[in-house]
């Protein structure tokens, strides 16, 4: 535990400057920035932002996993991410094992439990029906029930073969039973993107939302799809979840050009794509949403308030006197970036955004 420690001068996205005093892994005071250097002796620098810790919505998190999985600090504090939340990796069979490893990570972390058994050993894995285990299901969210935060049924082509949408209606089934949200993943059909929006409800995720594949959320003429408005209207949550094939550039202008909003702002990160890209960090994939024209209070809403709200954990979305310090401290950099999608399209950024360190767990690490 660090004792006593004053973080000084640290820039909030409202423009207000202050000074953050924590003992004990505590947040004691929060006050008007002293103009002193700033906290240049924890950082080798001033002028760094604070916000409340960022939070991914959509990790894979089983190191041995491949192609996807990653460490839960790689991806996590390490990258300026105090929060992770893995997006079903483990199904029945696993999850245990990463309640279990995530103990030891200095990062937080919650899960998505796949509606599968088998979660991602094998990446067809709702190919099979007697793979979804009504009863291991149910077993599991009663032995990780503030572990597991939802069920993740992964709804594309690859994933569910010639089952379509039969595994989507019974992981409905499986929600309404566990009174969990469902995160569904969308990709390429069929099943057609519209019986999959269809389905969702209020508190639901449709993670890679801004994919450029041609089963996507907007018509040809880049208007969305009316069951998208619907869905939105009933309170279905749209997340980013960028991964190696899922976030387009000319998806996100489309959306940005039709003012549907950012509800969160997720990596789909794992080892592959964390080091060769298009994903790289979480701060990477704020800058590109810097770079699509959302102003950086809508890009850092988006991975801390924003996800907290859904996660019902409002704790972990603001910087608040007598809570525990849970802070991400970043830059707000000038200068060329070049900034890769999914679809292989660049854009050049002219500022973007470096993670810089944590403050999480009562100790302070530098990225
Ligand atoms: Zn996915
Ligand atoms: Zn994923």
């Amino acid at each position: 535990m660090n004792k006593g420690i004053v973080l000084r001068n640290l820039k909030q996205v409202n423009g207000e400057a202050i000074d953050i005093h924590i003992d004990d892994g505590m947040i004691t005071d929060i006050i008007p920035a002293s103009k002193d250097q700033g906290a240049k002796e924890y950082f080798n620098e001033t002028g760094l932002y604070v916000s409340s810790g960022w939070i991914d919505l959509h990790v894979h998190a089983v190191s041995e996993f491949d192609p996807y999985g990653d460490d839960m600090d790689e991806i996590g504090v390490k990258q300026g991410v105090t929060t992770i939340v893995d997006a079903g990796s483990c199904g029945a069979d696993r999850i245990g094992t990463l309640f279990t490893d995530s103990a030891q990570a200095m990062t937080k972390v919650f899960a998505f439990l796949n509606i599968s058994h088998i979660g991602l050993q094998r990446i067809d894995e709702l190919s099979r029906l007697e793979w979804i285990d009504h009863d291991k299901v149910i077993k599991a969210v009663q032995r990780y029930p503030e572990f597991i935060v939802g069920l993740k049924a992964r709804i594309s082509q690859s994933v569910v073969k010639e089952n379509r949408i039969i595994p989507l209606k019974l992981a409905r089934q499986l929600s309404s039973e566990t009174k969990l949200p469902l995160m569904v993943h969308i990709g390429s059909a069929p099943p057609d993107i519209r019986e999959v929006l269809a389905l969702l409800v209020r508190k639901d995720i449709v993670t890679h939302y801004l994919n450029g594949k041609p089963n996507h959320v907007f018509d040809q003429h880049g208007k969305p799809l009316p069951e998208l408005l619907a869905a939105i209207e009933r309170g279905v949550h749209l997340d980013v979840g960028h991964g190696n094939a899922s976030f387009s550039f000319q998806t996100a202008e489309k959306a940005k050009a039709a003012g549907i909003g950012l509800n969160t702002i997720s990596t789909d990160i794992y080892r592959r794509n964390r080091l060769h890209g298009p994903v790289y960090s979480m701060s990477n994939l704020l800058s590109k949403f810097l770079c699509l024209g959302y102003s950086l209070d809508e890009v850092i809403e988006a991975v801390t308030s924003q996800a907290a709200a859904w996660l019902n954990k409002p704790e972990l979305g603001g910087i608040v006197v007598g809570q525990k310090a849970n802070l991400t401290f970043f830059a707000l950099r000038s200068g060329r970036l070049a900034l890769l999608d999914s679809e292989g399209e660049e854009r050049i950024a002219d500022h973007y955004i470096e993670a810089k360190g944590v403050f999480t767990n009562g100790a302070l690490i530098t990225c």
